[in-house]
């Protein structure tokens, strides 16, 4: 029987090694990522205050005093391709006759993609085969976004089952054509172990440059992020050669700038070259009162950096 989930679908978008690492070796996560670390803790919370009935999300009002399940199990058994399809929804609130399923999303932006929309509406075919309801809604919580923390779709017409299988039926004909990923390097968890971006590479292949770059790139993240926890850990430097690595005193000087200014005017210091605004609070300050605009402007600068596609 072949297992598949949401992610392992997805998964087939990504790095060759990466897959079969995780999906075909079965392979346990060779090291953490921050990022993920810090995702699963906000899941939790969130999911816990869900629990607790705690959660202060207006939208969701007219839903919290519904049965309330979080990572609720999803399982369909497809029998003429003996395929079992899992999938864990992070947050469901149902009645007897309506079903909201949110899934929760660690990012800023609340828009629901087509990504969030495919894994939700697979969620929801489950759910609808399972037991249906006449009233179903998608949704994603973005915590990181204080003022548009949750979006809701209705969804009229949940999607049958058969969703899933052509999903992996595509997911399938992907396979074959998968490639090695760098991109994909700073958040693997299986970067201990790869070694593909230590091959040597011509130094004229500006292409082969940058993916060996990027892999090199999250190596040192990674390594970092080792050094880092030891050290917190022991309190202790790490010696290397005439260099140690460590954490070490810097002196950083504080103004109090009310307090400084005001002894600038008594002594009749000139002191505007000395003081430096802060853009956020300036920016928020020129909302409330519009003049303050005619004194900002933008300002262009090239950085070298990478930037995932679709960013702003
Ligand atoms: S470290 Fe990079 S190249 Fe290696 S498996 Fe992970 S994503 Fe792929």
């Amino acid at each position: 029987m072949e297992n598949w989930s949401f992610s392992k679908i997805e998964a087939t978008k990504g790095c060759r090694i990466l897959y079969e690492k995780k999906y075909i070796q079965k392979l346990p996560p060779d090291t953490t990522v921050p990022e993920y670390e810090e995702a699963k803790k906000i899941h939790e919370e969130i999911q816990t205050n869900f629990i607790k009935r705690q959660v202060d999300y207006p939208i969701l009002n007219p839903y919290m005093s519904n049965i309330i399940a979080v990572e609720k199990a999803y399982r369909h058994y497809f029998k003429e391709q003996d395929i079992e399809f899992v999938a864990y929804a992070d947050v469901v609130l149902e009645t007897e006759v309506s079903r909201v399923i949110l899934d929760i999303k660690c990012r800023y932006n609340s828009n629901i993609n087509e990504k969030d929309r495919l894994q939700l509406l697979t969620y929801l075919a489950l759910a609808n085969q399972e037991r249906p309801v006449a009233q179903n809604k998608i949704g994603i919580i973005v915590p990181y976004n204080q003022f548009m923390p949750v979006t809701l779709i209705d969804i009229e017409e949940p999607p049958p089952v058969d969703l899933i299988l052509e999903e992996i039926e595509k997911a399938k004909r992907r396979i074959p054509r998968m490639t090695v990923k760098t991109s994909e390097c700073a958040y693997c968890e299986y970067k201990r172990s790869c070694d593909y971006g230590l091959k040597e590479i011509d130094n004229n292949d500006m292409q082969a440059i940058a993916e060996k770059y990027l892999y090199l790139k999250a190596q040192v993240d990674l390594y970092e992020e080792i050094l880092r926890k030891h050290i917190e850990l022991t309190n202790q430097k790490i010696r290397v050669g005439d260099k140690e690595i460590g954490f070490f005193e810097r002196a950083y000087t504080k103004v109090d700038v009310p307090e400084f200014i005001m002894l600038c005017q008594d002594n009749d210091v000139p002191y505007l070259d000395a003081v430096k605004i802060d853009t956020v609070k300036a920016k928020q300050l020129a909302k409330k009162y519009d003049i303050l605009t005619q004194a900002m402007d933008k300002e262009i600068k090239y950085v070298f950096t990478t930037k995932k596609i679709g960013e702003d």
